[in-house]
């Protein structure tokens, strides 16, 4: 898909098209065989993750000089990203999650903000898929209202001094996380309000602790871990771009985020679409396919339109990234607008897709040994990762206009 001022191209190019086969090869032949065994077991498969990086995918948005694919904005990076987002997550949502996080929070703030010395540091390990790195902005009283962090961080002898806690962090406690970005207080800014800076703290640095993973509800296969600094000393060079710019910066690369993450519900209807449309040729009651009945038919029907609408909204979105990363405009605002449209509507039609694909199915869609029990589980999060149904309709009323608070 194009983008292009008034005229939008609602067609994928050849070589988009090709990536995205090779990206649902790899995950079919890597990924689907072991998803059920590794989600019951929560096990985080590191091999894989390297195997993803080896096939570039976390490199395509980074440039050559950094091991990236080097793509130029007309060839449109970001939508590989989001195609490649999509095929995992059509397999499994936790990889699908641990490239989109691995890209939007762990490269981006580094490759758009930090200094060149931060991108030869950690860009090449990060851009080959060898390391990942998380960004913790959320705290357990600062999540929708990030604003509000409480973690410190003071200049003390060259080095930044951290003190806080974060939550829910994603690709924070790997076996191969390779650092965390955090948000934290540096002081006050000349409006009386908080100074915010992101800073980069490497796995390892004493006074930095990954806690134990969270038991979640979905997402089995995904590393999510609290965090917690005491004391944590790290030269006053880990600052990430400006003092005082860290939760503007972070509230940019959520844009891109909200886009990947509509990716990711896009993968998650398809494989609603296609688990239904087998199942109900399959499954017979009454004399016939229970896709003969109207009443399950039709909502299969209910799933394509889901799918169909979220895609195109996706796709749009990404399209507006890569064009304004070209300087073909739109603007950030409608780039904004795009960002929360795709990813409220997207994520609310994949929590009804696998409510609709779990009753065609039935009491096996229950049955762990399903897919759609496990696809069930795992669409809650999109409505509230990288902000919530809520949030995104107050950035989309606002963007309207609206003085909605
Ligand atoms: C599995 C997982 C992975 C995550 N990964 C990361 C990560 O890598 N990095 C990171 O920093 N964070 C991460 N998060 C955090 C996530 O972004 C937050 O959970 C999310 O933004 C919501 O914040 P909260 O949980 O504090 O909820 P709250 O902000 O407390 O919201 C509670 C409820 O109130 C509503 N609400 C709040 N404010 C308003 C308002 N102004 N108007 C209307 N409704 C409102 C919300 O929509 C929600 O329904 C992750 C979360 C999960 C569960």
């Amino acid at each position: 898909m194009t983008y292009d001022g008034d005229m939008t191209q609602f067609e994928l190019s050849r070589e988009h098209e090709e990536f995205r086969r090779t990206v649902r090869d790899f995950a079919e032949a890597t990924i689907r065989p072991h998803v059920a065994e590794w989600d019951k077991a929560h096990h985080f498969p590191t091999d894989v993750v390297q195997k993803m990086g080896e096939l570039g995918l976390f490199g395509l948005t980074a440039p050559e000089e950094y091991g990236g694919a080097g793509l130029e904005a007309a060839d449109g990076p970001f939508t590989s990203l989001c195609l490649a987002i999509e095929e995992l997550g059509r397999v499994d949502q936790s990889l699908g999650v641990t490239l989109e996080a691995g890209v939007g929070l762990g490269i981006n703030p580094i490759l758009t903000y930090g200094s060149d010395e931060q991108k030869k540091t950690w860009l090449p390990d990060l851009v080959a898929g060898q390391r990942l790195a998380g960004f913790g902005l959320t705290e357990p009283g600062a999540g929708s209202d990030a604003g509000a962090t409480k973690t410190r961080a003071e200049l003390d002898g060259g080095a930044w001094v951290i003190n806080g806690g974060k939550q829910f962090i994603t690709n924070s406690g790997s076996d191969i996380t390779s650092l965390v970005t955090v948000t934290a207080r540096t002081g006050v800014a000349e409006s009386g309000r908080p100074e915010i800076s992101a800073i980069i703290v490497p796995a390892g640095t004493p006074g930095f602790v990954a806690e134990p993973a969270y038991d979640k509800l979905g997402w089995h296969i995904s590393d999510t871990h609290p965090l917690s600094f005491t004391d944590c000393r790290v030269p006053e060079d880990h600052l990430v771009g400006e003092r005082g710019r860290g939760y503007a910066q972070f509230l940019a690369i959520l844009d891109d985020g909200r886009v990947a993450i509509a990716a990711l519900a896009v993968g998650l209807i398809q494989a609603c679409v296609d688990l239904c449309v087998e199942y109900s040729l399959d499954r017979h009651t009454m004399g016939g396919p229970i896709g003969r009945k109207q009443g399950v038919a039709f909502q299969v029907a209910d799933l394509e339109v889901m799918l169909h609408a979220s895609r195109m909204l996706t796709y749009r979105a990404a399209a507006m990234k890569d064009a304004m990363d070209g300087g073909r405009g739109p603007s950030m605002k409608e780039f904004k607008q795009a960002a929360s449209v795709a990813k409220l509507y997207a994520s609310e039609s994949a929590v009804t897709a696998t409510r609709i694909a779990t009753q065609v199915f039935g009491g096996y869609g229950f049955m762990e040994e399903y897919p759609v029990a496990r696809f069930y589980r795992d669409a809650k999060i999109l409505e509230i990762g990288e902000g919530t149904s809520e949030v995104q309709r107050m950035l989309i009323a606002r963007g309207l206009g609206l003085p909605v608070e």
